[in-house]
């Protein structure tokens, strides 16, 4: 007998009603701040997702060649795939661009609770502007999404790759070391990373200093680690207007700085952020965005581009680890046909109901009254 594939899923209603709610209510938020939905192939060429990330990135995909010779992969995530789409159709639209997407992806992932080879991905792209109240606006965007879906407990975090760099400059980090390093801060394992530098020479006192920027919240304290290196304090200064508007503006009460995010891909530039549910322990990122640079890189006119995507899998399983109450469908009106020669009226009856828009069910099985009630009981969800 055949089975699943391992890492996917089958959705049966229950799960399914769901999953629905999830999108229909993070579909209105996107739809709240002015976007529009926008949908691309599921496959693409391999080349557009080695162009973004390098040849390594085949280890993680599902790439095949099809019978005309070509080389494909089906998309593993699709920022790559809406800025292709971008810079085919939409280069002339009106400025700044909005659009948001819903989309399963694939990667050749190590299946566990909350990390799967086929799971589904909720995203936008914002193009055109790069101003803080854009960048202020998108991060508000992500985190509003996560909160009207009915989420209690989630933790944002915001960084800014500039600054990260400043720092590895004053340090004087080579490229070959960083490379080292990055995934320790990426992952949060400072012993690790410690270690990594004292290996490189760096002093215990500057791996010390070095690793308390990464993960203290005050900037202040960032500042005057990077003072003198211009483009990080202006970031910093740009950073810091981008919190006060969250707070402000949006009510987001406590947005943290963690200059440690440098996210798994090259293509972030400025602005970083992250927003995590800590009731999910170790698969607990539900969320990843920033400012990026792909539209020059694939051939469009430079432009300011900025994002996010989240894991829609990991928000509805942070939902259930809440015990949140998802709205339940129920039907409504069960009809009994108490004799054989009703049936024909029943049926009449519940299409005439349904054309008026009621959702009518009704007992095909020839049952009886006691059972078909039974029945009704569980798909009306009543007491009856
Ligand atoms: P990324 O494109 O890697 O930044 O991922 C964005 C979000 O997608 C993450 O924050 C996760 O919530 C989710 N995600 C990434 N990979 C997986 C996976 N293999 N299974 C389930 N969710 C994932």
């Amino acid at each position: 007998m055949a089975q699943i594939p391992r890492g996917t899923r089958d959705f049966i209603p229950e799960e399914m009603q769901k999953r629905r709610y999830l999108q229909q209510r993070m579909e209105a938020t996107f739809r709240g701040y002015g976007y529009g939905e926008i949908q691309t192939p599921t496959f693409e060429t391999l080349e557009l997702f080695t162009a973004k990330s390098g040849a390594s990135i085949i280890d993680e995909l599902y790439n095949f060649t099809d019978k005309g010779g070509r080389e494909l992969a089906l998309r593993p995530e699709l920022t790559a795939p809406v800025i292709r789409c971008y810079i085919e159709r939409l280069q002339m639209a009106p400025k700044p661009l909005k659009v948001f997407y819903f989309g399963n992806c694939f990667r050749y992932d190590r299946p566990q609770k909350g990390r799967y080879r086929e799971f589904w991905q909720a995203g936008c792209e914002l193009i055109g502007t790069d101003t803080p109240e854009a960048h202020a606006e998108l991060v508000a965007l992500a985190y509003t999404i996560l909160k009207n879906i009915g989420l209690q407990n989630i933790v944002l975090n915001i960084g800014n790759l500039h600054v990260i760099n400043a720092m590895f400059e004053k340090l004087r980090i080579t490229d070959a070391v960083k490379k080292d390093v990055l995934p320790f801060i990426d992952k949060s394992q400072y012993e690790d990373l410690f270690s990594a530098l004292r290996a490189n020479d760096i002093s215990q006192q500057d791996a010390e200093a070095f690793l308390e920027i990464l993960q203290t919240p005050d900037l202040d304290k960032i500042m005057a680690y990077v003072h003198g290196q211009a483009q990080a304090e202006a970031e910093l200064a740009r950073l810091r207007g981008i919190l006060e508007l969250l707070k402000t503006s949006f009510g987001i009460a406590d947005p943290r700085v963690k200059i440690g995010i440098v996210r798994g891909l090259d293509y972030y530039k400025g602005l970083v952020f992250e927003i995590e549910a800590p009731v999910l322990g170790a698969e607990k990122q539900l969320c990843g965005g920033g400012d990026y640079e792909l539209v020059s890189l694939f051939g469009g006119t430079p432009v300011p581009q900025a994002g996010f995507a989240i894991g829609c899998d990991r928000a509805l399983l942070a939902l259930e680890t809440e015990q949140f109450t998802f709205p339940q469908p129920s039907l409504d009106v069960f009809i009994v046909p108490v004799t054989e020669t009703t049936i024909p009226l029943a049926l009449s009856v519940a299409s005439q109901l349904r054309a008026r828009g009621l959702t009518v069910d009704l007992d095909l099985l020839r049952r009886g009254i006691g059972k078909s009630l039974k029945y009704a009981r569980r798909s009306m969800r009543v007491s009856l």
